[in-house]
C-alpha cells in the first residue's frame, strides 16, 4: 500500500481549482501514482461548493482545532464535517494518513504558495525540492503555533502542507492558475515519493522562506466601520518588502497611515476577499531562510 496520502479540495466551497483538478484525477488517477506512495483525494467541503460559497456556517479551515474535534456540543454543518474528515482521514495527533495536502485559491496576488506549518527536516527538504523544480513557487512558514493547534484542516495528518494559488476570485476558474496548483501537488508527490523510498535527489543546501507573524486589520471606528483601505501601492504586490515609513493605508479622509516598523517585512494575504468580514487587510511575515538538512 505505502505511505498513505490524501488530497483535499474544496475544503472551501468557492475555491475552484482544487475543486476542478479532483474531478480531473478522479478521471484518471493515475496522474497522482507515484512508488511507494497511495494516494486518494477528498472533497471536503460539498455542500458549500453547491451553494457557490466560502462555507455555511463557519470557515471548515479553522475547525481542526482539537478542543473544537473534541466538544460533541459544537454540531453546525461546518463543525460536523470536521469531525467526519478528522474520523475518515485522522484522526488529529494518531493519524492514519501519513500527508495530508489541502489546495486552496487566494483573491491575492501570491503566486504558487506552498504553506508549511511545521519546520521539521521533511518540511524543509520539501521546500527546498519544490523551489529548485519551481522557482516562481513561494515558501511560506506558518509555525506560530505548534501544527496540533492549528485549526487547519491538512493538521489531520501526521504531516500536512497547503498550496495556496493566487491571483484567482472566488468562483472562478483561471487556467494559469490551476496549471501552477497541478505542478507544485505533482511535485509534493513526488518528493513525497522520492523521500520514502530514500532516493531523495541532492538538494540545494538552504531556501528563501517567508515567515508569518501578524495579520494587520484596517483601522475602523467605534462602530465597526472601516476608515481606510489598502493603499494601491500594496495592491497586487504580495511578497514585496513593506519598508518602514511605506504607505500601507489610504483613509477615506484624505491621509494616509503609514508602516512603522524597525525592518522591511512582506505583507501577503493582501484584500484577500475572504477575509473581509473580519476586516484583514494583509497579513506580515519576514524573510528567513532555511537550512535544507542533508537527505
Ligand atoms: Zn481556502
Amino acid at each position: 500500500m505505502g505511505s498513505k496520502v490524501v488530497i483535499v479540495g474544496g475544503t472551501h466551497g468557492n475555491e475552484l481549482s482544487g475543486i476542478q483538478l479532483l474531478k480531473q484525477w478522479q478521471a484518471a488517477p493515475e496522474a497522482l501514482a507515484r512508488p511507494g506512495l497511495s494516494v486518494s483525494t477528498l472533497f471536503a467541503n460539498p455542500s458549500a461548493h453547491q451553494a457557490n460559497r466560502r462555507y455555511l456556517e463557519v470557515d471548515l479551515n479553522r475547525q481542526f482545532e482539537p478542543a473544537l474535534l473534541g466538544d460533541p456540543a459544537l454540531g453546525n454543518y461546518e463543525q460536523s464535517r470536521a469531525k467526519v474528515i478528522n474520523q475518515q482521514i485522522g484522526p488529529k495527533g494518531d493519524s492514519q494518513t501519513d500527508l495530508v495536502i489541502d489546495l486552496h485559491n487566494t483573491t491575492s496576488n501570491m503566486g504558487p504558495t506552498l504553506i508549511l506549518v511545521d519546520t521539521t527536516p521533511w518540511d524543509i527538504q520539501l521546500a527546498a525540492f519544490v523551489k529548485s523544480r519551481m522557482p516562481e513557487a513561494v515558501i511560506l512558514v506558518e509555525d506560530a503555533k505548534p501544527p496540533q493547534q492549528w485549526g487547519y484542516l491538512c493538521t489531520v495528518g501526521k504531516r500536512g502542507v497547503m498550496v495556496e494559488v493566487g491571483p484567482q476570485s472566488q468562483s472562478v476558474l483561471r487556467h494559469d492558475i490551476l496549471e501552477q496548483m497541478e505542478t507544485m501537488t505533482s511535485l509534493i508527490l513526488d518528493f513525497t515519493s522520492l523521500e520514502v523510498q530514500g532516493e531523495l535527489p541532492e538538494l540545494p543546501t538552504s531556501v528563501l522562506a517567508y515567515r508569518f507573524l501578524d495579520t494587520r486589520y484596517l483601522p475602523m471606528d467605534e462602530q465597526g466601520t472601516p476608515l481606510a483601505m489598502v493603499h494601491k501601492n500594496l495592491e497586487q504586490n504580495d511578497f514585496a518588502p513593506l519598508n518602514p515609513g511605506d504607505p500601507m493605508f489610504q483613509y477615506f479622509d484624505g491621509t494616509v497611515g503609514y508602516f512603522e516598523g524597525d525592518r522591511p517585512l512582506y505583507p501577503h494575504f493582501i484584500n484577500e476577499a475572504a477575509y473581509y468580514d473580519s476586516h484583514a487587510a494583509f497579513s506580515l511575515a519576514e524573510e528567513v531562510t532555511l537550512d535544507v538538512p542533508t537527505a
